[in-house]
């Protein structure tokens, strides 16, 4: 007998007869004789509710007090889904995070999970019964309810997974899979039948959001299988897993790409030890995150320095680095909020040499100009003008091969 772990996202769950549909592949699981535990986000649109709400009754509203009100999106569902589940002969129970008692730190509103109390959940289960948990949820110590960030479920059904060694995790959700792009974009996009996590951390971190980053980095870190799939339509999905050395692995697995970027030069920096630090630091100071960073080779005693970051914190960082500019002497701050970041990602990356020629030989075909390049064991990034971005993902997808199933490498 097998132990699984079912999460499913607010759109499976967004109306009643939604949840009637979840009880029903609940069942059909379980009909194999495996112990099923269900993870619930709240209806779709609920959260979005709440938060307007709360604001209705106060600009900033306490951490603590958003805490306890978007629970509830989460604690409607688990007890809608335990009803169907009973109406349809299944014995169910529901828990919030703070029955289970998934202790959590008490940073409200981003809260990390700490320990969970498997004891009840494993009862029922021996009761033959289905566990049905609330998403998103915990309590600290002190008794406080806290949640996790959005699309924390994702997380808690991580975490359950992790804390009861379920033999997989699976991410209900309205979409089939993990893709080699966007579909949008890319028609031509295939569904992956495994990608391992760092692979997927790369592809989540830079917009394919498909779950919550941190439930990726928590599957990978004990080691949960993760899988992907639709509650609307049958069909395998996507594993997440480790890298297993007997597994063919193709060159490149997708092509993620972010359009919230800005880059920002400082230039006519004077070429000498705390330059680096001396600009980033009150950048960091301001809670804005860098991501690339290039630092010319220096002529003249000075160098460019240039980095990127999330285009909604541009013109705050642009403001940093005038004051910045002057205390350093340097020349001047120019910028562009007109850009994108496009990556190549692969695990097969690491035993090949000749990926990075073989990307710019086709962007150069194109005449796509690269404004920067950096790169990571495995995956290589090149920011490009905005108008570029769907011409950059498809003609990569092209030169990849990535529309047809992987063969020898
Ligand atoms: N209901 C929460 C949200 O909308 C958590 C989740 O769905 O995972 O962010
Ligand atoms: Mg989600």
């Amino acid at each position: 007998m097998a132990l699984f772990v079912h999460k499913y996202g607010g759109t499976s769950v967004g109306s009643p007869e939604r949840i009637k549909n979840v009880a029903k592949n609940v069942i059909r699981a379980r009909s194999r004789g495996d112990d099923i535990i269900v993870v619930v986000s709240a209806m779709s649109g609920e959260t979005n509710r709440l938060v307007a709400l709360a604001h209705e009754m106060h600009e900033r509203p306490s951490t603590r007090e958003m805490d306890v009100l978007l629970a509830t999106g989460e604690q409607v569902t688990i007890a809608l889904l335990s009803m169907a589940l009973e109406a349809a002969g299944c014995p169910a129970c529901s828990y919030t995070g703070g029955q289970v008692r998934i202790l959590t730190d008490d940073a409200h509103t981003k809260a990390r999970i700490l320990d969970i109390d498997t004891d009840r959940i494993r009862s029922d289960l021996a009761a033959g019964r289905v566990v049905v948990v609330a998403g998103f949820q915990g309590i600290t110590e002190a008794g406080d309810i806290t949640t996790l960030g959005r699309g924390g479920s994702d997380t808690t059904a991580v975490a359950l997974a992790a804390a009861l060694k379920a033999d997989e995790c699976l991410i209900y959700t309205d979409v089939d899979g993990v893709y080699t792009t966007d579909p949008r974009i890319e028609p031509k996009a295939r569904r992956l039948d495994r990608i391992t996590f760092e692979e997927m951390l790369e592809m989540a971190s830079l917009g394919s959001k498909v779950l919550q980053i941190r439930s990726v980095e928590f599957a990978g870190k004990y080691n949960v299988p993760l899988r992907v799939l639709s509650s609307f339509a049958a069909g395998p999905g996507t594993l997440i897993t480790y890298e297993e050395a007997s597994v063919e692995k193709p060159l490149i697995s997708g092509i993620a790409f972010n359009r919230d970027e800005a880059k920002l030069t400082v230039k006519g920096v004077p070429d000498k030890p705390g330059v680096a630090y001396q600009i980033l630091g009150p950048v960091a100071h301001a809670n804005i995150e860098v991501d690339m960073i290039v630092q010319n080779v220096a002529e003249d005693a000075t160098t460019d320095f240039t980095f990127t970051v999330h285009r909604n914190d541009y013109r705050k960082a642009l403001d940093i680095l005038q004051a910045t500019c002057t205390a350093l002497g340097a020349r001047e701050v120019t910028g562009d909020d007109k850009i994108v970041k496009v990556s190549l990602v692969g695990v097969g990356m690491r035993s090949h040499a000749g990926i990075a020629a073989r990307m710019f030989e086709a962007l150069a075909r194109e005449g796509i100009n690269i404004r920067m390049i950096s790169t990571s064991e495995i995956k290589i990034s090149i920011v490009v003008d905005e108008k570029y971005l769907e011409l950059a993902v498809r003609t990569l997808h092209e030169a990849f091969n990535l529309d047809r199933e992987p063969d020898a490498v």
